[in-house]
């Protein structure tokens, strides 16, 4: 492994600063993280979202090239480009050392929702791609609407806490990485913008399997979570010491976690620093949903033990 540490990164920017999107953006961050690792032979195909806003006619900051498509169909753009490539190496109009990595770049409302049956016939077809979700939990760019990967209990434009639905979201976050697994691609994680190196050394480590390299990102999101930007991080690391974001990968469906707590912090630390959460606690505490949300956590380590 080449990534020990944060300084063993390269020092070039492959998705350079100024873009449009908010300061202290979680998924920006690790989008950028990831471009770095895989390299400049890279062809990035965006699912409308956020990340949108970082190419846009005639300004890019990537060094490589940016494809844009609908919500509905980056893997199935990635599969075209694929192909694309493979003809062109097979007839000799690119050498294989000019070969490049085709990378999906989606949010989680296209990845749980909107493009998850598009995932799920390019991971049917083993299509030789890395997919990285950044997963703001919920439709940030139109406003902060719930998605499939909103978890209970937030609040979104959508679930807003009312007297009939106190609680906001009544339904959970979708188990991506579990609908992942089931259709057996050879490398899936979870990375968090408070580890970088290890997310550094799980992009090398994918990069030795042939097929889906399947990446979702924790991506606190200022505006729609209700954080300062200059507290993301901070964030990301109590998410993962509370257990609500196991740091895990599944190589070839055998799961590992990298990071197991002996004493986890309680939830609530986490839920306490975003105000899509604030109604849990104010005016009056909402008992029975804080417990639940703490039960599921538990639920989910007490498995891993096991
Ligand atoms: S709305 Fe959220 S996810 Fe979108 S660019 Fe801003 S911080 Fe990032």
């Amino acid at each position: 492994m080449s990534y020990r540490t944060l300084k063993d990164l390269p020092l070039d920017e492959n998705l350079t600063s100024g873009t449009m999107l908010c300061a202290g953006c979680g998924g920006l961050l690790l989008v950028r993280i990831f471009e770095k690792v895989l390299g400049k032979n890279v062809v990035t195909i965006n699912a409308a979202g956020c990340m949108t806003l970082l190419s846009v006619f005639p300004f890019t900051p990537f060094k490589s090239s940016w494809f844009y498509v609908a919500m509905a169909s980056a893997p199935a753009a990635a599969q075209g480009i694929r192909d694309a490539l493979d003809m062109m190496i097979k007839k000799g109009r690119i050498k294989p050392e000019d070969d490049l990595k085709v990378v999906v770049v989606t949010g989680d409302g296209s990845a749980s929702g909107i493009g998850l049956q598009a995932t799920s016939g390019a991971l049917h077809r083993n299509l030789d791609f890395y997919y990285l979700v950044y997963d703001n939990e919920g439709y940030a760019n139109t406003g902060f609407q719930a998605s499939g990967s909103s978890p209970a209990g937030s609040a979104t434009k959508t679930t807003m806490p009312s007297q009939l639905s106190p609680t906001g979201s009544i339904l959970n976050k979708k188990d991506l990485f579990e609908i992942w697994r089931a259709h057996a691609p050879p490398y899936i994680a979870t990375v968090s913008p408070a580890y970088l190196a290890d997310m550094m050394r799980k992009v090398e480590k994918a990069s030795q399997f042939h097929g889906p390299k399947l990446f979702i990102a924790h991506s606190p999101c200022p505006p729609g979570w209700g954080v300062d930007s200059d507290a993301v991080v901070g964030l990301a690391r109590v998410a993962v010491e509370t257990g609500v974001w196991p740091l895990k990968e599944a190589v070839n469906g055998e799961v590992a976690h990298s990071i197991i707590f002996r004493r986890r912090k309680p939830v609530e630390e986490y839920l306490k620093m975003q105000e899509r959460f604030e109604h849990l606690f104010k005016p009056t505490r909402q008992e029975s949903i804080l417990q639940s949300i703490q039960a599921r956590v538990d639920a989910y380590w007490a498995n891993v033990k096991k």
